[in-house]
């Protein structure tokens, strides 16, 4: 066995999909340049961007940020970063220390935001109630915006999010096993919504599989939190990612090809779905919202706080 790239004996990944066989740095090398390409294709950066990075100090966000800090060591864009702490004991502070840790690394200003400061209640806390809604619906919804208030102090003119090849292909199915067609014409590599006040999101590594990664941060040597939240099973996200990683045993290109399927249909479905957002603004925290209260303060408003 040796590398199909350079020839190298050492061995350490065999791409299902292609039968491809790489070295480490054959490895490395694929998926920087995979990342890359996407950017490229997808134009998800522009010169003299600051792009905000959602590092949570998982996998995925580390390596988002080892891909960007490429682009920022040649002076193409700027970057800074945002954890939020959501109050999930025995869990969320590990990947905090490890995110200040990386952006000590590079230099880069960073900001940490609990949603105890933020709105007076942990994850954890929310958990207790009685009627709740389900962890990862408060966790995106307060997570989203703490993120996009975020983006605007610091002054950035991108987000990007760690979603990878999994997360993508997860979010795809699940909006479509609930009929969700407006979340639907939502994804895609580069995110831009209809009020201005919203930076334009980025998924650089939206064609790139968990497992690779897994496996990139390993060979690149790079700390991550790698738990997962205990939280995470308990979620539609989780039971549907347990099927499609069931399916991809037998039929090792599913996701890619679920994703350029997606991608084919989706100017199309974005048209025909299109609605007319009123511009208007939360009347409880001011940010833009279509309805008169935007979904964080209408859960904050439910949760009596
Ligand atoms: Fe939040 Fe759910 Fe993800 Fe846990 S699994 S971090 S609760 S979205
Ligand atoms: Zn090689
Ligand atoms: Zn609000």
């Amino acid at each position: 066995m040796q590398c199909s790239k350079c020839g190298n004996p050492k061995v350490i990944y065999k791409r299902e999909q292609s039968g491809q066989l790489l070295c480490k740095e054959c490895f490395i090398e694929s998926i920087e340049k995979k990342a890359i390409k996407t950017i490229k294709k997808e134009k998800l950066l522009d010169k003299g961007d600051k792009v905000l990075v959602a590092l949570s100090g998982g996998k995925d966000s580390v390596t988002t940020l080892e891909v960007l800090d490429s682009f920022r060591k040649r002076n193409i864009i700027d970057i800074c970063a945002v954890t939020v702490d959501e109050g999930i004991a025995n869990y969320r502070q590990d990947g905090v220390d490890i995110a200040i840790r990386h952006a000590q690394r590079l230099g880069i200003e960073h900001k940490v935001v609990s949603l105890k400061q933020e709105y007076g209640i942990t994850l954890d806390e929310i958990m207790q109630r009685e009627n709740h809604k389900g962890s990862c619906t408060y966790c995106g919804v307060f997570r989203r915006t703490i993120i996009n208030k975020a983006a605007r102090e610091m002054g950035a003119t991108k987000i990007a999010t760690g979603h990878n090849l999994d997360d993508e292909v997860q979010g795809i199915m699940m909006n479509y096993l609930e009929g969700n067609t407006d979340n639907l014409t939502k994804l895609g590599a580069k995110t831009e919504s209809q009020a201005e006040e919203f930076t334009v999101k980025i998924k650089p590594l939206r064609e790139i599989p968990e497992r690779e990664i897994g496996l990139y941060v390993v060979a690149k040597d790079l700390e991550v939190h790698f738990d997962s939240c205990p939280y995470a099973m308990q979620s539609f996200r989780g039971e549907v990612s347990e099927v499609i990683n069931q399916l991809s045993e037998k039929h090792p290109t599913i996701k890619y090809s679920t994703l350029r399927g997606y991608d084919k249909i989706k100017n199309i479905l974005k048209e025909e779905l299109k609605k007319d957002y009123a511009h208007g603004r939360c009347k409880r925290c001011g940010e833009p919202s279509s309805n008169e209260l935007c979904k964080a303060c209408s859960f904050l408003e439910e949760l009596g706080l």
